[in-house]
């Protein structure tokens, strides 16, 4: 009757919605690590620019897997998988609720953190490279260890000119010995 197909089609837009938000998410989501993916990144840091948020400072952290390559290759790529993810766990433990951290790259991540300023992302960026050193992948031939290089850039405005400051940083991290954090100059 009447109400049995009310209920029908009131299931048919309810599920149809639940698939429509499944999909956004996936689209936006690193299926490896589960963290937002390049994507949502430029995403949510472009409406973070948008927002102004009065004068607030705003910082960006690029951070790359040192010798990820090695990793791959000396335990194939299922380990290198693992440890992706890995990371990926002990990244999203250690920032705030209000960082964003994404999957930007094959191994590179890019850590958002709005509210502060340069000497507070150090504090987050030392912190993060403490629970990387403390974090192993166990193997059949013993535990995978690494280190990350990183990349600090303050914001100022647009996401783009940081990015491309926090990469110039990144690259002097790894230059300079690679298991180290550089500052934008
Ligand atoms: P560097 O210290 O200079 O960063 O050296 P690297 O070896 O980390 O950097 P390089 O760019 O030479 O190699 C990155 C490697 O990351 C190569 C690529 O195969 C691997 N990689 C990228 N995405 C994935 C992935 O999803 N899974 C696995 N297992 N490996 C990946
Ligand atoms: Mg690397
Ligand atoms: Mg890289």
């Amino acid at each position: 009757g009447h109400v049995e197909g009310l209920v029908s089609v009131t299931r048919d837009i309810a599920s149809r919605k639940r698939i429509e938000e499944d999909l956004a998410h996936a689209a936006m989501t690193d299926p490896l690590t589960g963290i937002p993916n390049r994507r949502a990144f430029f995403d949510m840091a472009g409406r973070l620019e948008a927002a102004e948020n009065d004068g607030a400072p705003m910082t960006l952290a690029l951070i790359d897997i040192d010798f990820f390559k090695q990793v791959n290759d000396r335990y194939g790529h299922g380990v290198g998988d693992e440890v992706l993810e890995v990371f990926g766990r002990t990244a999203q433990a250690v920032v705030r609720a209000s960082d964003i951290l994404a999957r930007i790259g094959g191994e590179e991540f890019a850590l958002l953190m709005p509210d502060t300023d340069i000497e507070g992302a150090q504090v987050v960026c030392r912190r993060l490279a403490v629970a990387v050193a403390g974090m192993g992948v166990e193997t059949p031939q013993g535990i995978v260890r690494i280190t990350v290089s990183m990349g600090l850039a303050a914001v100022a405005g647009c996401t783009d000119l940081a990015l491309a400051a926090a990469d110039t940083a990144l690259y002097r991290a790894k230059s300079e010995g690679r298991a180290r954090l550089r500052v934008a100059a």
